[in-house]
């Protein structure tokens, strides 16, 4: 292989092409429950590059930071996207050396930066070293000054409005080079908040709501309704490809989503329940069985995609009288989201294209024209006195017949 004579003095080589990795809120916690975070973090970046086949020799925790050590040149996007992680960089690395430092500085200056843009250098140092982080800001700056001029452009900084920046990270151990920074979601890794199941629809909502709690490092169990007779022979499916996206967000575990088939309770319910209230003994019915899925997979909670006044069933009336009598953790994050904020979120976490897939059908056909929009507190209850089977074994028998989606993601 001929190797060009600019690749054979670059200073950026496969083997110090790096990501660096930051974190947020994790940091704060004690030490020993940091190391936790920290650890569980790494593991999740490595089943993330893992999941899209990304190369990399080696994954290093060191003091606030993980360090990918990859050359692949989507390392940085993937990592990206862990929960936990504030934000990536893909840089260089060279060691703490000055004359180091500012030669692979000028080389990275020179490649991005073009004649007649402006540009700055920002350092920052941790450690011990016998520079200060502005004398090493202020070298490197010459270097990359110098390096332009050598190349016949005309160099000119701007500390305050620069068109092109050039970071350095010295640390004990090495310092970094890079010009980039890629956002993450923050929030905590995934598994270091437990498990809770989610009720995840065809709809919008709920998997935007399962994301949300993720990221708060949630690992969830999506359980789906299929209202049978009721419901659109689509929706299901939008549920499951649903949770797929989101297990796509936590990948490398055994993943499941609970399937209910819940016909014989509308059916049931239906024969002492007025239209009116069907969506509201629904839902209620969703609870009940949520709650025993939790308990069954030792889940601390139950998360819903309702937003107050979205529709009839999520005014703040319907949504006390669903619940009124029940003990259940139920979370609802966007309850105070507007649609739109919701969408755009959606669109972000891949799910929107999935949950407005439509095929013309109604996707529930128990809906009436008018339902309950102001219930009383116990209107629920009243109705469930009214049924004519109980209601436990009912809630026994579903879960029981409940279909297991088994998988790996
Ligand atoms: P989404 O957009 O999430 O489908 P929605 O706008 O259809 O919600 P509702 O039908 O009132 O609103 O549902 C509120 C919440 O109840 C949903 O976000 C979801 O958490 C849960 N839910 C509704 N239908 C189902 C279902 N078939 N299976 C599981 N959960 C459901
Ligand atoms: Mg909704």
């Amino acid at each position: 292989m001929s190797v060009s004579p600019a690749a054979a003095t670059s200073l950026k080589t496969a083997s110090n092409s790096i990501v660096i990795v930051r974190y947020g809120e994790l940091s704060l916690k004690s030490k020993g429950v940091r190391e936790q975070y920290e650890q569980i973090l790494k593991n999740n970046i490595q089943q993330m590059l893992e999941y899209h086949g990304i190369s990399f020799s080696k994954i290093q925790r060191d003091f606030g930071r993980i360090f990918i050590h990859s050359d692949d040149p989507a390392a940085a996007e993937k990592a990206a996207l862990v929960f936990g992680v504030v934000s990536v960089s893909p840089a260089y690395s060279c060691s703490s050396k000055p004359a180091e430092i500012t030669a692979l500085c000028a080389e990275i200056g020179n490649e991005m930066i073009q004649d007649g843009e402006t540009f700055a250098v920002r350092a920052r140092r941790s450690g011990n070293h016998f520079f200060t982080s502005t004398e090493i800001a202020k070298q490197c700056g010459d270097a990359i000054w110098n390096k332009l001029a050598e190349a016949g452009k005309t160099p000119a900084v701007d500390l305050t409005d620069p068109d092109k920046e050039v970071f350095i990270e010295v640390r004990q151990s090495g310092s970094y080079v890079y010009s980039e920074t890629i956002k993450g979601p923050g929030g905590f890794p995934t598994g270091t908040q437990g498990k809770m199941v989610v009720l995840l629809s065809g709809g919008i909502d709920s998997p935007v709501a399962a994301w949300l709690m993720m990221k708060r490092g949630v690992e969830i169990i999506p359980v789906f309704f299929d209202n049978e007779e009721y419901a659109g022979s689509i929706v299901s499916e939008k549920a499951i490809e649903n949770a797929k996206v989101l297990f796509s967000w936590m990948p490398g575990r055994k993943q499941k989503i609970y399937r209910i088939k819940n016909g014989e309770y509308m059916n049931k319910m239906m024969q002492t329940t007025g239209p009116k209230n069907v969506c509201l003994m629904c839902k209620r019915f969703m609870f009940r069985i949520a709650g025993a899925v939790m308990m069954k997979e030792k889940a601390s909670g139950i998360i819903t995609g309702s937003s107050l006044g979205q529709v009839a069933s999520q005014t703040a009336e319907n949504m006390l009288s669903e619940t009124y009598g029940l003990s259940l953790p139920l979370y609802h994050p966007l309850l105070a989201f507007d649609k739109t904020e919701i969408i755009d979120i959606a669109r972000k976490i891949g799910t929107f294209d999935i949950s407005i897939r439509s095929n013309g059908e109604k996707e529930c056909l128990a809906v009436p024209e008018k339902p309950e929009v102001k219930a009383v507190l116990t209107a629920a209850v009243s109705e469930e006195e009214k049924f004519v089977f109980d209601i436990d074994e009912m809630i026994q028998k579903t879960v029981e017949n409940a279909e297991i989606i088994e998988m790996k993601i």
